[in-house]
């Protein structure tokens, strides 16, 4: 028959739309394996465990000794909300909340770049001429995102301080409260703003800089994960992905003590070019390889002061 005055049963919606809570923590294991290896991750559990850890902020190993445990209702929610997230694409780190970043545990999120193993042997650079110079005063980081490299070298390294800009307030919001999270006597300042602005007043020992580097055109052939989730302005840059790079080749000497370094992430494709553009603003120059073996770091020194 027709609809009637009457109310209409009332549906099932929410038994529909989520799962039920599973018994214990092995079967949420278990479906969260099974989540992600239908969507075609291949480290489905590994992952699953990944994340598992992170929502209950735990050692994962500590699930697979708990998998008969009872599953409570509110980490049940938590953990299905992120499995689903990496299910539908998102990238492991925004999904956990968390990246690795040589010795630290940072937060990431969307506001930043999801910190890549080359930039670990960015800072290395840094840290080990340091040490051989022994040079110990104040450190720049140009465009530092979730602070990875800035608080690296605060809590490796011996800097009286370490400055830390981007132009980005939200990504700086989010290097701050992991600078809150770790342990470090270095003092780590935080300034928004463009390029050299925030340390036009202070001369440097050093300046490191991961700066976006990758052309239009590329970003569009990049990964799903990387395109549609990780910030835009953090990795496109002008002129053919050479704008910021040109930019702080020409500015950067003027905050440099004698003798200092400057150290940026270049792109394989384009060290070449990254050269020749520091050969032109008065850098002695020359490209290191990063741990893939492809040419990564460009480590400058003023040519009429300094040695690389
Ligand atoms: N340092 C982080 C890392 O290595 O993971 C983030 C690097 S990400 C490739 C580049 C960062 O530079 C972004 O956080 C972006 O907001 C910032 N940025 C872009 N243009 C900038 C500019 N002109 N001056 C300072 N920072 C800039
Ligand atoms: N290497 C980064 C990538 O994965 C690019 C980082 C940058 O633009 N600085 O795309």
């Amino acid at each position: 028959m027709r609809s009637s005055t009457r109310s209409a049963p009332p549906t099932l919606k929410s038994e529909r739309s989520t799962n039920p809570v599973p018994a214990t923590q092995g079967e949420a294991l278990g479906w969260a394996a099974g989540r992600l290896g239908s969507v075609g991750i291949r480290e489905s559990r590994p992952e699953s465990l990944a994340l598992w850890g992170t929502i209950t902020k735990s050692d994962p190993l500590a699930a697979l000794r708990a998998a008969r445990k009872p599953m409570s209702d509110d980490t049940w929610e938590r953990f299905r909300d992120a499995v689903e997230r990496r299910a539908e694409g998102e990238p492991l780190a925004y999904a956990m909340g968390t990246a690795g970043f040589r010795t630290l545990d940072l937060r990431v999120d969307r506001r930043v770049l999801i910190p890549r193993p080359e930039t670990e042997g960015l800072v290395q650079r840094v840290l080990d001429w340091a040490e051989a110079e022994g040079r110990h005063g104040i450190v720049a980081d140009i465009g530092t995102g979730s602070g990875c490299i800035a608080l690296s070298l605060a809590v490796e390294g011996s800097f009286s301080r370490v400055i830390a800009t981007d132009t980005s307030a939200k990504a700086m919001a989010v290097a701050a409260d992991n600078a809150a999270a770790v342990k470090s006597d270095t003092l780590v300042d935080f300034r928004v703003g463009e390029f050299f602005e925030p340390v036009r007043e202070t001369t440097l020992d050093a300046i490191v800089t991961n700066p976006p580097y990758v052309t239009g055109g590329e970003f569009e052939d990049l990964d799903d994960g990387v395109r549609l989730y990780e910030p835009r302005d953090a990795l496109v840059s002008p002129e053919n992905g050479m704008w910021h790079i040109r930019r702080i080749l020409e500015d950067a000497m003027d905050h440099l003590n004698p003798g200092g370094l400057l150290v940026l992430e270049v792109d394989a494709r384009r060290a070449d070019p990254a050269i020749d553009i520091a050969g032109r603003n008065g850098w002695s120059a020359k490209i290191e390889k990063d741990v893939f073996d492809r040419p990564r770091y460009l480590l400058c020194n003023p040519a009429h002061g300094g040695n690389v």
